[in-house]
């Protein structure tokens, strides 16, 4: 299929850039021996799971879904991490994955015998109370109350039997700098306890497959680490795995003025690209460049009736008319994964730009998954 006949709104993968970010990342697990799991959050597009399969050691998980997912659709190590765990889910979980990581002891305590029954391997989530991130407060677990990880003025030395791993998880889109106050933190607070585990999960938020990233610094503490503890090395990004790899193509229903010239898109933030509004942030765009740079400024907002639904304000060289194609860029990440279909908007489709340049839709969405989710 050619470009100009994908069906909009559209989320198109790129496979070549895709496979950059493996080669990437496996070249970290080759010359530093630790595992890198795919964060199934940011981006669970499972007909590609074979794909990233050949590169990373595995998958990690939220929840039961997403593991059940990830045993399905790539079958290689299967970790997951929870708050908390329903009993029910704990039977299924164990059977599926072969780390279970808990967020506190009284959880561990709940389900410890199943796990040992199961012979998984556990571990349990500290908080080494250590912010490195600015501006993204609902991103960071080390903020102020933070539910996630287990504090230092709570850790229980003694509930450790049976506790092969620890886990820390705190940055989000930041370079080894900050892993390594993180770990320095941590190491001050929880190393004593290293020694007697098996691993150590370093979470996600590392953005690896960024070109600044600085990744001998990365390899050199898990080389550091491995040396000193003798642990196996984990890290579960998720944006490092699809960094850069995806579209969002939508296409300019209508032009509207007040004040300013306004696009009504087939594609919206609150929709198909939430983060937009979440976290907030601008999403690049092919062609676009900031307001007043280029001679034709334009609001891009969506079909939707929410009227903060805006992407934001772009311009660019030539004036845009109705039946245009936008591409908005950086979409692979947090967006499937995340879309919704208030006031009944379409799901996007998702389809595959393939290395030989031709475009295949994955899959198209209907009526009835609107319809199917309600009653
Ligand atoms: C969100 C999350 C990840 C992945 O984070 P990215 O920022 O997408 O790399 C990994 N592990 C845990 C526990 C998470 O919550």
């Amino acid at each position: 299929m050619r470009w100009e006949a994908i069906p909009t709104p559209c989320y198109v993968v790129d496979e070549a850039k895709l496979r950059e970010n493996l080669e990437i990342l496996h070249a970290l697990e080759e010359e530093t021996g630790a595992h890198v799991l795919l964060a199934q959050k940011a981006f669970s597009m499972f007909s590609l799971y074979p794909m990233i399969g050949n590169y990373l050691s595995g998958t990690t998980a939220s929840g039961l879904y997403e593991a059940r997912l990830g045993w399905e659709e790539m079958g290689k190590e299967n970790h997951v991490f929870a708050p908390a765990y329903k009993t029910e889910d704990m039977q299924e979980l164990v059977k599926i994955c072969d780390h279970i990581i808990f967020n506190s002891f009284s959880q561990y305590e709940r389900h410890k015998e199943i796990c040992k029954k199961h012979k998984v391997s556990v571990g349990i989530r500290v908080n080494p109370e250590c912010s490195t991130q600015e501006g993204h407060e609902i991103y960071d677990p080390c903020g102020a109350g933070s539910r996630l990880g287990v504090v230092k003025s709570e850790f229980k030395e003694e509930c450790l039997d049976g506790i092969e791993g620890l886990h820390f998880h705190t940055l989000c889109e930041q370079n080894a700098d900050d892993l390594i106050r993180t770990f320095a933190a941590f190491e001050e607070k929880f190393g004593c306890y290293l020694k007697q585990m098996k691993w150590l999960n370093l979470g996600g938020g590392h953005h690896i497959t960024r070109p600044d990233y600085q990744i001998d610094s990365l390899k050199k503490l898990i080389s550091s680490i491995k040396e000193k503890y003798d642990v196996e090395v984990y890290l579960e990004p998720g944006e490092a795995v699809a960094l850069n790899a995806g579209y969002l193509v939508t296409e300019v229903m209508d032009i509207v003025k007040n004040e300013i010239q306004i696009l009504i898109l087939d594609a919206s933030a609150a929709c198909h690209m939430p983060d937009v509004l979440e976290m907030p942030y601008r999403p690049p765009l092919q062609n676009g460049y900031q307001p007043g740079e280029k001679p034709y400024t334009y609001r891009l907002s969506s079909m939707t009736c929410l009227a903060g639904d805006v992407i934001g304000d772009y311009s660019f060289e030539k004036p845009i008319q109705v039946g245009d194609r936008l591409f908005f860029e950086d979409m692979a990440i947090y967006s499937m994964v995340k879309n919704n279909t208030f006031n009944g908007m379409p799901l996007p489709a998702i389809a595959l730009k393939k290395e030989n340049g031709e475009v295949e839709i994955v899959k198209e969405f209907s009526y009835e998954d609107f319809k199917g989710r309600l009653s």
